[in-house]
Order: structure tokens, then sequence, then C-alpha cells
């Protein structure tokens, strides 16, 4: 299975039929992430995928852990924090306007975009009030 670890995009031509596996180290800092005041503490994190190529779709699960930094709500430090979010995607070929069931279709060149998922993983692990220290006293104290 063949990954674009900077555009987050699985080639279909490099799977095999059934499930498919692979780890691959992403480059943190050279991907877009497009999010506000979010960006790598560390400049590698891991994606683990497994794609179940069917006859009818594709359906892609995995796992992204990383490093990434906020700025403190209260004195504007970076805070790191740590993401451990598992990813799902279902794609299809044909998709059944009858169903509801969320499926991307795949695209004529057979590139499979899971930026989405993997940002999403990253927006869902942002901390809701992020603190440097539980008592940082705020800006006006440093
Ligand atoms: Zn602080």
């Amino acid at each position: 299975m063949k990954l674009d670890t900077v555009e987050l995009v699985i080639d279909l031509k490099s799977l095999s039929r059934g499930i498919n596996r692979g780890v691959f180290i992403i480059p943190l800092d050279k991907v877009e992430w497009n999010i506000e005041d979010l960006e790598p503490s560390e400049s590698k994190g891991t994606l683990e995928l497994m794609v179940d190529y069917g006859d009818d779709a594709v359906l892609c699960s995995g796992w992204f852990d990383a490093q990434f930094q906020t700025p403190c709500a209260r004195c504007l430090e970076p805070v790191s924090f740590s993401i451990s979010e598992e990813i799902y995607r279902e794609y299809t070929w044909s998709p059944d306007p009858a169903s509801d069931e969320q499926r991307e279709v795949i695209p004529q060149s057979g590139k499979l975009d899971i930026f989405a998922a993997v940002q999403e993983a990253v927006l869902l692990s942002i901390p809701g009030k992020p603190l440097c220290s539980p008592d940082c006293a705020g800006i006006c104290y440093n």
C-alpha cells in the first residue's frame, strides 16, 4: 500500500484486493493542516492503516498518533498535547442515492483522500481550554 505522507492520499493501484496494512511515518511539519492556532510540536507522527479493498467499497480504518501544540488559554505559551485517535472512511465507486451511508465517491484518478479524516482526528483532540500548567497565572503576571 502506497500513501503520500504529505498529501495523505492513498493510491488505489497500490492496494491488493482484501486487507492491506501499513504503518506510515507522517512528516507533520510538511502537511498543510489548515487549523487555526495549531501546529505540530514534533516533526513526525504515525499513521497505522488497514484498508479493505472490496468489490463495491473500500473501507479505510486506522489510528493516528502525533504531538501538536496550541497556545495556552491564559498566557499564550505553546501547550503540547498528544493525539491518539481512530480514523475511519468508506469509499465507493457508485454511491446508492437511496442509502444514507456516508460513503465518499472514489475519483477517476483512484486517489483516496484521507486528509480530512486525519485532520478531523486532530480537531477532536484539541483540548477545550488548554493550559500550560493548571495554575498558569496568565499573561499579566509573566
Ligand atoms: Zn499559560
